[in-house]
């Protein structure tokens, strides 16, 4: 369905005449500034499935501990980086490409990046995955039913998706691929949020990505 632009995805040759630089000043030594080891987590699931709510809660919690993060928000992006795509497959692709590669800009930084977009293709994941470290990739899998994330509706976009005002819409008109070994998993049916920002905390201080106590 998406195959001929996620080709692209890691694959798009540089021009002839593009050379790599390395800086002097790595990724390490941004980080060691911050006392921090720099890590992406990737936020995953269905449009009201809470990844906005946790993403923003756990970075006030980070924050507080003294980290230093970024919130790349699929949403917000698409109001300046991402302005000229829609939501048809190959631009769900190039979306998720180009947050990718700003997260992995922003890793470079030194940053915990927290990324909170549907991104709802398996593949497109895992090339965002690969962009980075074995151990710099957390997918965060937020999940709810289908039926809860209608009925909280939170922006309305399901009410018109239903009645075909939205093409190309998600678990309506769109299909989502549940993450198969997601490195968390929070189930926002059955916990609320400050106990599923617990849960992506303790992941984060047991990969020793959160080194800082109150
Ligand atoms: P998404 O970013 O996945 O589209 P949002 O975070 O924007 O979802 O919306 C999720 C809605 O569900 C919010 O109105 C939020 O208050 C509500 N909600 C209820 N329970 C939870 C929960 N346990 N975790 C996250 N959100 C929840």
């Amino acid at each position: 369905m998406n195959k001929p632009v996620a080709a692209a995805f890691s694959e798009r040759p540089a021009a002839p005449a593009v050379f790599q630089t390395v800086s002097t000043i790595g990724k390490e030594a941004r980080a060691e500034l911050k006392g921090q080891k720099p890590a992406i987590l990737w936020m995953t699931g269905l449009s009201g499935a809470g990844k906005s709510t946790i993403a923003n809660r756990v970075e006030e919690r980070l924050w507080r501990y003294g980290h230093h993060t970024i919130l790349l928000d699929g949403d917000n992006l698409r109001f300046g980086l991402n302005s000229d795509l829609a939501f048809t497959d190959a631009d769900r692709v190039e979306n998720i490409r180009r947050t990718a590669e700003v997260a992995k800009l922003m890793l470079e930084a030194g940053l915990i990046v927290i990324c909170s977009l549907i991104s709802p293709f398996r593949r497109e994941r895992m090339l965002a995955r690969q962009r980075v470290g074995p151990d710099e990739f957390l997918e965060v899998f937020v999940d709810a039913p289908l039926e809860l994330c209608q009925r909280r509706d939170p922006k309305g976009l399901y009410a018109r998706a239903l009645t075909g005002q939205i093409p190309n819409f998600t678990g309506i008109s769109s299909p989502y691929e549940p993450p198969e070994a997601p490195e968390v998993h929070l189930r926002t049916d059955a916990h609320d949020v400050d106990a599923l920002s617990d849960q992506v905390l303790d992941v984060l201080r047991r990969k020793g990505i959160m080194t800082r106590t109150p």
